[in-house]
């Protein structure tokens, strides 16, 4: 049998990149899922291949609408149970790098860009949380919910209150994990690096062949990331599926799997490696 079968997943963000593939993953291993995003050309081009992966229609919700809106969270919680009659698993991807509007970075950033980041990547979160909680300790299930490595130790400069969202995020996924966890549901996270998306189009406003561009440069980079290549997201899918699959990772409560090929281990000094002592 294969791991999700009769398992009903809610995948945030599931238009594009990370989301896209986890409900692809979860989908073509069994499970029921109800997909979203505002986008519906791309959320049609979701669904398109959910089918192409042999996934019944009967298998798939599709829900239009920007998910810092209340009403698009009751509407993804209320069509789930309809459609599917129960939730359990919640994947909490939907997120991005909101561009200032005056093109500023670091301190300078403005309040409203600050509001919005934290309305999408923290706020949504939260409600989306409580809502499904109910359904969640019926089922017993699981919450994932996509952080960055952006979250910290190292500074942010260019998109400050992303990186403090997700930092947030983080201290988040724990503090709900040990509150939930009496109801045993499952909370933990994952915190991607650098992953060929559509996320640099949207945060950094690079068309799509920059962004490859941008992505293939920085790949190459063994002092930006020590793997040698920018994760796909089917990498990232495959983690956040060990996390929902309650056979796979029963003991981990309140965690965060860094996947970032290495990224957040290497410090400038190392990067330059043998050349410091050449330098001297
Ligand atoms: P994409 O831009 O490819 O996908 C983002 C998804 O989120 C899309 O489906 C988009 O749908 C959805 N989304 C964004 N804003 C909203 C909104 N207001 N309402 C509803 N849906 C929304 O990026 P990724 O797949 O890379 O991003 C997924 C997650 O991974 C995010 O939380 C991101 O922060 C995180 N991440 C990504 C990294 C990367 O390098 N790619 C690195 C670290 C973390 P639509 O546009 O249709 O609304």
């Amino acid at each position: 049998m294969a791991r999700f079968t009769d398992k009903v997943a809610i995948i945030t963000g599931s238009s594009n990149g990370i989301g896209q593939a986890t409900a692809v993953l979860f989908a073509s291993e069994g499970a029921k899922v109800t997909i979203t995003g505002r986008n519906s050309d791309r959320l049609e081009e979701t669904k398109k291949l959910l089918l192409k992966a042999n996934v019944p229609e009967t298998n798939i919700n599709v829900v239009i609408g920007d998910i810092t809106q209340e009403s698009v969270q009751e509407t993804l919680i209320k069509t789930t149970l309809d459609t599917f009659g129960k939730i359990d698993i919640l994947v909490n991807n939907a997120g991005a790098g909101i561009p200032d509007a005056q093109g500023k970075s670091g301190v300078n950033q403005s309040i409203d860009t600050y509001h919005k980041t934290f309305e999408l990547n923290v706020q949504s979160v939260l409600e989306m949380t409580q809502k499904a909680r109910p359904h969640l300790a019926k089922t017993q299930g699981e919450i994932v919910n996509i952080s960055s490595i952006g979250a910290g130790p190292a500074a942010q400069v260019a998109n400050p209150y992303y990186s403090i969202a997700k930092a947030a995020l983080d201290q988040y996924t724990r503090t709900a994990a040990i509150d939930l966890v009496n109801e045993n549901i499952r909370v933990n996270s994952v915190s991607p690096g650098a992953v060929s998306t559509g996320f640099s189009s949207v945060s950094r406003g690079l068309d799509d062949e920059k962004s490859k561009k941008m992505y293939e440069y920085l790949g190459s980079q063994r002092e930006c990331i020590p793997r040698g290549f920018c994760a796909v997201p089917e990498d990232i899918a495959k983690v956040i599926a060990f996390l929902a699959d309650r056979n796979a990772s029963n003991y981990i409560i309140g965690q965060t799997i860094v996947a970032d090929g290495g990224t957040s281990l290497i410090l400038g000094a190392h990067a330059h490696g043998a050349k410091l002592v050449e330098a001297v």
